[in-house]
């Protein structure tokens, strides 16, 4: 259908102010955080309620249109990204916390809410939503459901499939589905389990009731600096080891503190060659012992300085390393690339060091900022993608790392999702038999293909086309 076609059609089912169309438009839609894979969409819809969802759904697959859903656009594997144009469903204008439940510890929050404006209506009652992925002042509740996404407090607290208990689904044919319970115990298949971490394949998630975990009694922060990453590495391995579980140890290598310098002047040791920042908290004397135990591990094992905050505004600045590090190495190039794969805690010694071999071998910058405590690596090349047969570097760069993770018992992705960037190496990883079967379990739910095409799922209609066309214009 030609794209004018598509724009009216929308408009009749939507009206005009739900329907956004033009080029210049449409170039704030081609892509999301990972920027190097990008298609325009012909149109982007803003629906307001599930069924307008629904005769949205159902328009495209009338008409055999794609459609992609989208939240905030801060996905780092393409998934948001319009891989056959379309339509673009963004659920920018379902942002509303529709209801907190506090004496059952639960919320009713739309697809479209952000993730941090769910735990700050849950605070007024001494709760907050756990799952708290580096993007929470921006991404949504819908996002982080289909990514099944972690955080720095993921060690301890779990990821978003750990927090979910019911979600409203317009499936790919518009039909909608209320999956899971708000109270514990659902008996059949777990569906749930499914489409939590389905990166948008199954259908758009409009609204789910949420788990409110209580905030902690006490929090306790420190950072540590370390010489070598290696030596921040064997402490994440100690800690565990001592049977600590902080909740939360992140680590950042030298080339994030260079970003950091050069974006907002902030200066540490000057022979830190990784950061370690643990965070330990719950009940006052437990939280405070871990705490203790954590210090005296990280003095015995080296620590150039360790610094401890004691009060919200210095554990603030603690953070500040770990939460802006990312928006920081633009400082660096103009393009990131992050990688995701997971490893055993035991190998992150050496799986670091491979990092930094493939990327003194491949010509390419890197610098890590990670989740330590649970082996979830996140390799950031950062690169000028405008330089010629710099992309196909990173990519092969990529490749190795992932295959390197898979060889230590790992995994290709901890929380950013396979989106489009990771359907082959998943893809490989896994047996003829396991691949045919998340295909059929798909199917269940979609066989037109047009729910978000080309992602997670290798050999679907069109992608070819799709591949080419990407990996053409990367050369
Ligand atoms: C600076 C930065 C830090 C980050 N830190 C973390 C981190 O610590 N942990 C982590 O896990 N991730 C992190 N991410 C990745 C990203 O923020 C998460 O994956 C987040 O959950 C995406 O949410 P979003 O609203 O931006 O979703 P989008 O990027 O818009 O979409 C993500 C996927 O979900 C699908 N989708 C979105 N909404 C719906 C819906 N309502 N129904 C069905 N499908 C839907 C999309 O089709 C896509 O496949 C980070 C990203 C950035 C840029």
């Amino acid at each position: 259908m030609d794209e004018l076609s598509l724009v009216k059609g929308m408009t009749a089912v939507l009206g005009e102010e739900k329907v956004v169309s033009g080029a210049a438009a449409m170039r704030a839609y081609d892509c999301d955080a990972y920027t190097v894979d990008r298609f325009a969409p012909a149109c982007v819809v803003f629906p307001e309620k599930t069924n307008e969802v629904q005769s949205v759904v159902r328009w495209c697959v009338e008409n055999s249109v794609p459609f992609t859903p989208r939240g905030a656009g801060t996905g780092l594997s393409g998934g948001a990204m319009p891989a056959l144009g379309g339509v673009v469903v963004s659920t920018k204008r379902m942002t509303r916390i529709l209801e907190v439940d506090a004496e059952n510890r639960c919320l009713l929050a739309e697809a479209g809410a952000v993730n941090s404006r769910v735990s700050e209506a849950a605070k007024p009652f001494g709760l907050h939503f756990a799952p708290d992925p580096s993007s929470q002042t921006v991404s949504t509740i819908g996002g982080n459901i289909n990514e099944n996404s972690g955080g720095p407090h993921t060690l301890k607290y779990g990821v978003t499939a750990n927090h979910v208990l019911q979600v409203t689904l317009v499936d790919p044919h518009g039909e909608v589905h209320v999956i899971g319970s708000k109270v514990s115990g659902f008996p059949g298949i777990d569906l749930l389990g499914l489409v939590v971490g389905s990166e948008g394949t199954v259908g758009i998630v409009t609204e789910a009731w949420l788990k409110l975990t209580p905030l902690p009694q006490s929090v306790y922060t420190a950072l540590a600096s370390f010489s070598t990453p290696r030596a921040a590495t064997e402490c994440v391995a100690a800690i565990i080891a001592e049977g600590i579980i902080p909740a939360a140890l992140e680590m950042m290598d030298r080339n994030i503190l260079v970003a950091l310098r050069s974006a907002f002047g902030l200066t540490y040791h000057p022979d830190t060659g990784a950061l370690l920042l643990v965070e330990c908290d719950g009940h006052e004397s437990q939280a405070c012992t871990e705490m203790e135990k954590c210090v005296q591990l990280f003095r015995r094992l080296g620590a150039l300085e360790v610094t401890e905050a004691h009060d919200e505004q210095e554990r603030a600045r603690l953070w500040t390393a770990r939460k802006k590090g990312i928006g920081a190495m633009g400082r660096l190039a103009p393009t990131i690339v992050t990688h995701d794969g997971v490893i055993p805690r035991s190998r992150l010694p050496d799986m670091l060091e491979f990092v930094y071999q493939v990327a003194s071998e491949s010509g390419l910058g890197v610098a890590n900022l990670f989740h330590a405590g649970d082996g979830n690596l996140h390799p950031c090349f950062y690169f000028d993608d405008r330089e010629p047969g710099m992309i196909d570097r990173v990519f092969a760069a990529g490749e190795l790392i992932l295959e390197k993770c898979l060889e230590l018992g790992g995994s290709v992705t901890g929380e950013h999702g396979i989106g489009v960037e990771k359907v082959g190496v998943w893809a490989r990883h896994l047996s003829a038999a396991d691949l045919a079967l998340q295909s059929a379990v798909r199917e269940v739910f979609e066989v037109t293909d047009l729910c978000n095409p080309c992602k997670v799922f290798p050999d679907q209609k069109g992608c070819v086309e799709h591949m080419r066309r990407w990996r053409g214009a990367a050369h």
